[in-house]
């Protein structure tokens, strides 16, 4: 019987169960799911929070097993009077599927007699023995496991400006429910993507002035909705040709593809680069190439990547993730009635004796109550403490895009020498650097079925991923 451990219990741990469970042979497995109860199910994106913490997707594209699930369940379960699938709806709606999810699966382990524990605690070490992992939380030792799979979703870098330990600093964002502040206070809010617009938007009735503080200025695009699409040109079969013609895969030619898709979607790409109001076909046609978008990437060559990542990658991530319009027109009232600013440069913040001083060159300084990190997510394997203790026991490497290096094609680990590590799995933001693009369910669903049907290596080997 070979025994199974999912670190991290978000989207994408509990996919990976649910995949494990529809296995065949998973009467001859058994499991366990390592994470803390407050995070269990819901992870850090979709954990109760305030109500005004928006699904940056509607409805019907939010899905778990398959297309539709996640509308269904809601129309049975929560929602009084009929439910407009086009809809963008608490994150939070979504967290308690999840969690309806996980019962399920505790459920179908139950009836298939598969052994299934949760243990709700953290993991802090994992130690290869002979064969087998040691896996140690923070209560000790929590048994020996064959084969485990590193689910540990998103984190942030907690400390961009060194104010940590400083009274009225939040490190992170979440949940906003737990930020203390009085209507006559101002707040900084160091960052002004979707999670800086989240704390805005709850803390606006709280304070009296908010500052959205960041380097480029840049603001998420709205969308109001998004229709279904299906990829016409930019398929992975059509990128497979051009890999099969060129040998080389170049980004000249996969903005070709992409602006071909936009014109069968009668769409001009150009149109939607340049304008500020992206509109719903084009957004809907960068949600359906999610998947394509990864395995695109995963066919560049390291200097195409470096270019990209140089010309395009902030650009292209403010392209890509819109705020929903719900969300968007309270930021636009909020900017319209001067409570809240943007402030940006290069900006210098410094404690003082009460508050905190926020200077940009040539321009006022102002003072501010409280300082909330909502600079985003991080992508360096450093910020997660048990991978720094992978990569200090030299079972985990760095990739340069980000993340740890894997095998594409198993989602293995690979070491420093890019040898295969025997029985370690990775999925979700720790491949950013393989997959790029995985801040969607869509590319995390498609890799927690990829690392539970692809084959396992028991023994050390180099490369032994590709083309197996
Ligand atoms: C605020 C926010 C909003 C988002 N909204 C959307 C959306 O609307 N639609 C969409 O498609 N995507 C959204 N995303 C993208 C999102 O990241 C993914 O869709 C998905 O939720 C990520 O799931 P995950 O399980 O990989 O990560 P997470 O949700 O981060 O879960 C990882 C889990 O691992 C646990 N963990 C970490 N380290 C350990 C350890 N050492 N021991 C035990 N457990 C550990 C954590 O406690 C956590 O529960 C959002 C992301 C964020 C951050």
């Amino acid at each position: 019987m070979k025994s199974y451990a999912i670190i991290g219990g978000g989207f994408t741990g509990i996919s990976v169960l649910a995949q494990l469970l529809d296995q065949p042979d998973s009467k001859h497995i058994s499991i366990t799911l390592f994470d803390t109860p407050e995070k269990l199910a819901v992870g850090t994106a979709f954990a109760e929070d305030v109500r005004t913490n928006l699904l940056n997707r509607p409805v019907n594209t939010m899905y778990f097993r398959e297309q539709g699930d996640f509308g269904v369940w809601l129309e049975k379960t929560i929602s009084s009077k009929p439910l407009a699938l086009d809809a963008f709806i608490p994150r939070s709606h979504f967290g308690q599927f999840l969690c309806y999810q996980l019962r399920q699966c505790q459920q179908l382990a139950a009836q298939r007699g598969i052994r299934l524990r949760i243990v709700p605690q953290r993991v802090v070490d994992l130690l290869p023995q002979d064969q087998l992992f040691q896996i140690v939380t923070g209560e000790g030792g929590n048994g020996h496991y064959n084969r485990c799979f590193l689910c540990l979703g998103t984190t942030t870098c907690h400390d961009p400006y060194g104010l940590i330990n400083q009274a009225g600093y939040y490190d992170t964002v979440w949940p906003v429910n737990r930020i203390e502040i009085n209507n006559n206070e101002s707040v900084a809010i160091i960052g002004s993507r979707l999670s800086a617009h989240d704390a805005a938007i709850a803390l606006a009735s709280r304070c009296r002035k908010i500052y959205f503080i960041s380097r480029k200025g840049m603001l998420p695009r709205k969308v109001s909705g998004y229709q279904n699409i299906i990829p016409q040109v930019f398929t992975q079969m059509e990128i497979k040709r051009l890999s099969a013609t060129y040998g080389k895969i170049t980004i000249a030619q996969l903005f070709r593809l992409l602006r071909q898709e936009f014109a069968a979607n009668n769409c001009s790409l150009s149109q939607f680069i340049q304008h500020s109001d992206p509109g719903i076909t084009a957004m809907s046609i960068l949600l359906a190439l999610n998947n394509n978008i990864s395995y695109a990437w995963r066919q560049l060559n390291e200097q195409q990547k470096q270019r990209f990542i140089l010309r395009w990658q902030a650009r292209w991530q403010q392209l890509r993730i819109p705020i929903a319009s719900p969300n968007a027109q309270k930021v636009e009232e909020l900017f319209a009635c001067g409570q809240l600013e943007h402030l940006h440069g290069n900006i210098v913040i410094k404690p003082q004796a009460k508050g905190f001083k926020i200077s940009i060159p040539g321009s006022v300084s102002v003072l501010v109550d409280k300082v909330i990190n909502a600079s985003g997510i991080s992508s360096s394997p450093e910020n997660y403490p048990l991978v720094h203790r992978l990569m200090q026991q030299g079972i985990a490497a760095a990739h340069p895009f980000g993340g740890l290096k894997i095998c594409s094609d198993s989602l293995c680990l690979l070491n420093t020498e890019g040898i295969v590590v025997p029985g370690i799995k990775c999925i979700g933001q720790l491949t950013i650097g393989e997959y790029y693009a995985v801040g969607n369910i869509d590319v995390l669903h498609s890799q927690a079925r990829l690392a539970v049907e692809s084959r396992w290596h028991d023994t050390y080997s180099k490369m032994a991923c590709v083309g197996e």
